[in-house]
């Protein structure tokens, strides 16, 4: 087929095959793949509005066992820069999260092997009960799976006792590229194969919980890898129609074990328009100003994207890998006024909840975003003592009164 058959097909709303979709990625001009990922965003989202969620993205620890070497974030057990966040701390996060209209947070972490199960399971328990109405988006599929070598019990059951718990979805991190070629050489193989992080989004899809996917492109896929990615989330979706969102970003190379050059912003806007047009039972596809920066966020609003992704607060991951874009809610809603759309706050399953916060009552404004813990703060939280540690320095640590 020619690219403009292909563009055709595109236009006529026919699914495109793997081999169609590398063609437009590889050969339309970045116009055209444009026009066509906007034709489609504007098919399911006619009314021309762009969505946000104010939120919180907290890392409760950056302890990791995984150690996938293109991550910049991770602390070995035991590193003295390592943390975890106490109780108190992330309700005081969650007051300001709320102060300025936040409805949810982002929890993530690393996989440290001293936070047992009963750890999350008291810390959703008792969010819910300061925060009833408050959602908790938290713990990416191989989090889950830690979670469950950790404790031996099945996924199904971690994920029962986590909504049990309070876990209202699940972020789609951790998915990187969907190929164990690409998973062995990032070091992220051994945390969860393809098939086991889709397996935990069937299984959270089969208990009732909505969630999201992602792709972390740019490392050392191919183009046909990262289009395989796509297919094998559009598949899930097929089946299970559990997803909510995609959020593709690009790697960010500073700091890592892996190193390397980010992609460009252009070959941003070429994977994201492709995934708009390969992922056709996806409604929603984010824009991931925090990696591109605020203006290729905008872009996106003309390259498939319909949502700018959240106002945030707090961002740990990429800003260690070297981005350190920061938007607050009057910005996000000018990018996306200025592009010709309308903005409304939304919930975590794309629910509008409303217009601009900023446009009803003064907030404060935000041009930086906080992080887990001020630097040199080497806090150890109290509640730590009561839960069992794996590592032999966690052991070490939870004998010696602080
Ligand atoms: S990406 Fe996540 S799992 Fe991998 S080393 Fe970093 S914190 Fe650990």
């Amino acid at each position: 087929m020619t690219i403009d058959q292909i563009a055709d097909k595109v236009r006529s709303g026919s699914r495109v095959t793997a081999a169609e979709a590398l063609a437009l990625y590889r050969e339309a001009p970045t116009s055209l793949l444009g026009q066509l990922a906007d034709a489609v965003r504007a098919r399911k989202h006619a009314e021309r509005v762009v969505t946000y969620i104010i939120d919180r993205n907290v890392n409760y620890t950056n302890v990791c066992v995984a150690k996938c070497n293109f991550c910049a974030f991770y602390r070995d057990v035991g590193s003295p820069d390592g943390y975890v966040l106490g109780f108190d701390e992330i309700f005081r996060k969650i007051d300001e999260t709320i102060a300025v209209g936040g409805v949810q947070l982002l929890l993530q972490g690393g996989h440290n092997p001293d936070l047992p199960l009963s750890w999350y399971e008291d810390l959703f328990r008792a969010v819910k009960e300061r925060y009833p109405s408050f959602k908790l988006h938290a713990l990416s599929p191989p989090e889950i799976i830690h979670l469950s070598r950790l404790s031996q019990l099945p996924v199904p059951e971690v994920i029962a006792r986590l909504i049990a718990a309070g876990l209202d979805s699940i972020p789609g991190g951790g998915a990187e590229i969907l190929v164990d070629r690409v998973r062995k050489l990032l070091h992220c193989y051994g945390k969860a194969t393809a098939d086991e992080w889709l397996d935990v989004m069937r299984h959270a899809h089969r208990a009732g919980l909505r969630t999201t996917a992602t792709m972390m492109y740019g490392t050392v896929e191919s183009d046909e890898e990262r289009l395989e990615h796509l297919l094998r989330l559009r598949d899930l979706q097929d089946e299970t129609g559990g997803f909510t969102a995609f959020i593709t970003w690009s790697y960010q190379p500073e700091h890592t074990e892996l190193s390397g050059s980010e992609a460009t912003g252009i070959d941003y806007l070429r994977t994201l328009a492709t995934s708009r047009i390969v992922l056709d039972n996806f409604d929603n596809l984010q824009a991931s100003w925090v990696t591109q920066g605020g203006k290729v966020g905008q872009l996106s609003l003309a390259f498939g994207a319909n949502d700018m992704g959240s106002v945030m607060i707090e961002e740990n991951v990429v800003r260690a890998a070297g981005a350190s874009y920061c938007m607050d809610e009057v910005e996000i809603v000018r990018n996306i006024e200025d592009a010709g759309f309308v903005p409304k706050r939304r919930d975590m399953h794309y629910g509008i909840l409303g217009d601009p916060i900023c446009r009803e009552r003064e907030v404060p404004r935000m041009l930086e975003l906080s992080t887990a813990r001020a630097e040199g703060d080497v806090t150890v939280p109290q509640e730590l003592a009561n839960y069992p540690a794996r590592s032999r320095t966690g052991k070490q640590l939870r004998t010696i009164p602080n």
